[in-house]
């Protein structure tokens, strides 16, 4: 049995992070790791940021389902859940995916998870483990699966490196120079095919 397993932001949602700054004029929460690589620092801004804009959890969660999914992502994922069992593995929070998981007919995922008080502000955040992406190929590696990842961006390659077969998804420059090794599509169609291809190679 082969398992297909997904990154959710820059391949089925935007970034949450990114669309949420543009959507609230906050520039500040459009930093990434590539910003800031201490992902523990980066996050605590995040919140503090939040905070002090008296942004809660409700507020946000209003945010991030007015994003949506990214076109074509919806069709795409039953298409891949019709030959594939489908697993998402994101670093994103549950509190923050959720609302969007309705409009992609709640897949299974995988992610971290957000501590809320009770006045709705966020208090801090919850890693499954690290190193989660990878760590899960490993365990479904070991429940003998075949696993076949696709990921847009960095943090993601450990995960396409432990899998049987890895594809890129709309990549920034420095991923494909860095990692030749993984086919580079740029539409749902072609990662489509680039599934069909690893399928029947693994
Ligand atoms: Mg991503």
């Amino acid at each position: 049995m082969q398992l297909a397993c997904l990154d959710l932001e820059g391949v089925l949602i935007p970034e949450i992070w990114i669309e949420f700054s543009k959507r609230t004029g906050i520039p500040e929460l459009a930093r990434t790791t590539r910003d800031e690589p201490d992902y523990d620092r980066l996050m605590r801004g995040r919140l503090d940021l939040l905070r002090r804009h008296r942004l809660g959890l409700p507020d946000i969660q209003e945010v991030i389902a007015g994003m949506g999914p990214l076109p074509g992502a919806a069709q795409f994922l039953d298409w891949l859940r019709e030959r594939f069992q489908v697993i998402i593995l994101s670093d994103t929070f549950y509190e923050f995916a959720m609302p969007l998981m309705r409009s992609l007919g709640y897949p299974a995922l995988f992610c971290h998870r957000l501590e809320v008080a009770a006045d709705g502000f966020v208090r801090g955040y919850v890693l499954r483990q690290a190193e989660q992406k990878r760590e899960s190929v490993k365990a479904f590696k070991a429940l003998n699966f075949k696993v076949i990842a696709a990921g847009d961006s960095y943090n993601d390659t450990a995960m396409l490196a432990e899998a049987h077969a890895g594809i890129l998804f709309r990549p920034p420059q420095n991923v494909i120079d860095e990692f030749p090794q993984y086919p580079v599509t740029r539409s749902y169609e072609e990662m489509a095919a680039a599934f069909e291809a690893a399928s029947a190679r693994i």
